[in-house]
């Protein structure tokens, strides 16, 4: 028999972020809902729109109306998708959460492979993409590269083909709701938090209507996020070429002495004293820049500003949830 308290906490939360994504919801619960009955003893589908601009927070009313299984949260503006993976989170009342795009390009028939795996004592299940082909070639390549780089800066190994598609056990759960940073990057953190992990094969489909809420200027950020927040190596790598710079510059000033000594002095090269000063310019723009994303990253993260601000709650009002919200602010 199932106490009151478990009648009120469902087995699963599944959290999707949305946004502007109204025809694609239904399409997904129809998938969604009849895997979620016939592999979950109890569910909770929530959606976190992300400052949708067109219906969805009415289609998601609508729906929470006729089943109380669909609550959402609904940010106050647009937040990213990595901050709405953070408040589903906290707002996930379930043993398990499922973490997955509305967009249908996660086959919601997976889930019921991550529930096995789940029940079999997997913590962290997530599914691994077999391929990119639904992306375009140019994604593809950057994203290449991207995976590329942080395996030689990154300080946690992604495995790769994973991403936000996923199950988390509540211990999982727990364990990412203690990492309230801003510049979040959360497939590091899933890898980073570790617990029992597997990888559960899948094929990424097209995405079902509407278009990509990626623009390659919301990549790049969101690449340089993942890199600086799980490396320290571009801050540390001018401490290296500064050494090398000096001590280039060092033997070229004792060669230039010995040359000036036996040969007397010549016209110095005017196209090289040019190479050199530009080329060392560059190299401590840059090596600032890079201090500044960080030093950039650090302001937002001391501000300690919330995480994201909830404009509407549809449904689910629940006693502990309050507490998560309140944590969802002002953590330590
Ligand atoms: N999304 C979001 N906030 C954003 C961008 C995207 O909540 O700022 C949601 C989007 O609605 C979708 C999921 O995140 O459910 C994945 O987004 P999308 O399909 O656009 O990304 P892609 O598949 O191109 O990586
Ligand atoms: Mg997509």
């Amino acid at each position: 028999m199932l106490d009151r308290r478990e009648d009120r906490q469902p087995e699963l939360s599944v959290v999707v972020p949305v946004l502007n994504e109204s025809e694609n919801i239904r399409p997904l619960l129809q998938r969604l809902l009849p895997v979620l009955e016939a592999n979950a003893r109890s569910f909770e589908v929530i959606f976190i729109d992300d400052g949708s601009t067109d219906d969805t927070v009415d289609v998601l009313r609508a729906l929470h109306s006729t089943d109380r299984r669909i609550t959402a949260v609904s940010f106050s503006r647009n937040f990213g998708k990595e901050i709405a993976i953070a408040a589903g989170l906290d707002h996930a009342a379930g043993r398990a959460a499922i973490i997955m795009d509305a967009d249908l390009q996660h086959p919601p028939e997976t889930v019921a492979d991550f529930i096995v795996k789940w029940r079999e004592g997997y913590k962290n299940v997530f599914a691994q993409r077999r391929d990119r082909y639904a992306d375009s070639p140019l994604r593809r390549a950057l994203t290449h590269r991207f995976y590329h780089l942080f395996d030689i800066f990154g300080e946690t190994n992604l495995p790769p083909g994973a991403g936000d598609f996923r199950l988390l056990d509540r211990q999982a759960i727990e364990a990412i709701a203690r990492m309230r940073e801003r510049a979040r990057f959360s497939k590091g953190l899933y890898a980073w938090i570790g617990f029992k992990s597997i990888g559960v094969p899948y094929d990424v489909a097209e995405r079902a209507a509407g278009t990509s809420k990626f623009s390659y200027r919301k990549l790049t950020r969101f690449a340089l996020d993942g890199l600086m927040s799980f490396s320290t190596i571009p801050l540390r790598v001018w401490t290296y070429i500064g050494f090398a710079i000096s001590f280039l510059s060092l033997s070229l000033a004792g060669y230039f002495l010995v040359r000036t000594l036996l040969y007397g002095i010549d016209v110095p090269g005017f196209a090289s004293l040019i190479v050199s000063v530009t080329f060392l310019s560059g190299i401590q723009l840059l090596s600032l820049g890079i201090l500044g994303e960080y030093v950039g990253r650090i302001f937002a993260e001391v501000k300690r500003r919330p995480l994201y601000l909830v404009a509407e709650r549809i449904g689910g009002e629940r006693e502990h949830e309050r507490d998560l919200v309140k944590h969802g602010e002002t953590q330590v």
